[in-house]
């Protein structure tokens, strides 16, 4: 399958969903690749004082921000990116289980992976 995207985030932890949330405000054509959704907040069983919520657990703060990001439209695939290769203005992302290909319209990749989890099989290059 090819599709072509203006933004393509690979990561679906807070950075990734953040990231999303605002693209998809300025309408750009969005795709967020997660291999865990969520990111490394749903390992946490606590979380508090978050400004306006006393207390919530880990996977219960990425459950709201996921279905913020829902309410726009953002293609999310359960998927790792293995390959992201750029030729001339495109990249092109493969990811491991389907293989998909995916391509960038737009010089523009974001990486979203602070907890230091984003591995590739290949540099980018
Ligand atoms: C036990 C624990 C408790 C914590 N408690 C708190 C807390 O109370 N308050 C707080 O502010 N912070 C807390 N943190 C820190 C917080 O989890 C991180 O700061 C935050 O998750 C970073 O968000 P991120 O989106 O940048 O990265 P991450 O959450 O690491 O998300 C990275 C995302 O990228 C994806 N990914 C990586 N490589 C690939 C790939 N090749 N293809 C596709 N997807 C990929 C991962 O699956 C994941 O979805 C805690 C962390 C831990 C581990």
């Amino acid at each position: 399958m090819e599709e072509k995207y203006d933004l393509i985030i690979v990561g679906g932890g807070p950075g990734g969903y953040s990231a999303a949330i605002y693209a998809a405000r300025y309408n750009l054509k969005t795709l967020v690749i997660v291999a865990e959704r969520g990111g490394l907040v749903t390992k946490t069983h606590l979380i508090e004082n978050y400004p306006g919520v006393v207390s919530l657990t880990g996977p219960e703060l990425m459950e709201k921000i996921e279905n913020h990001v829902n309410e726009y439209d953002v293609d999310i695939v359960d998927d790792f990116v293995d390959r992201i290769k750029k030729e001339k203005d495109i990249f092109t992302l493969t990811t491991l289980n389907s293989k998909k290909i995916i391509y960038l319209k737009q010089l523009c990749l974001l990486l979203v992976q602070l907890g230091g989890n984003l591995v590739l099989r290949e540099n980018l290059s």
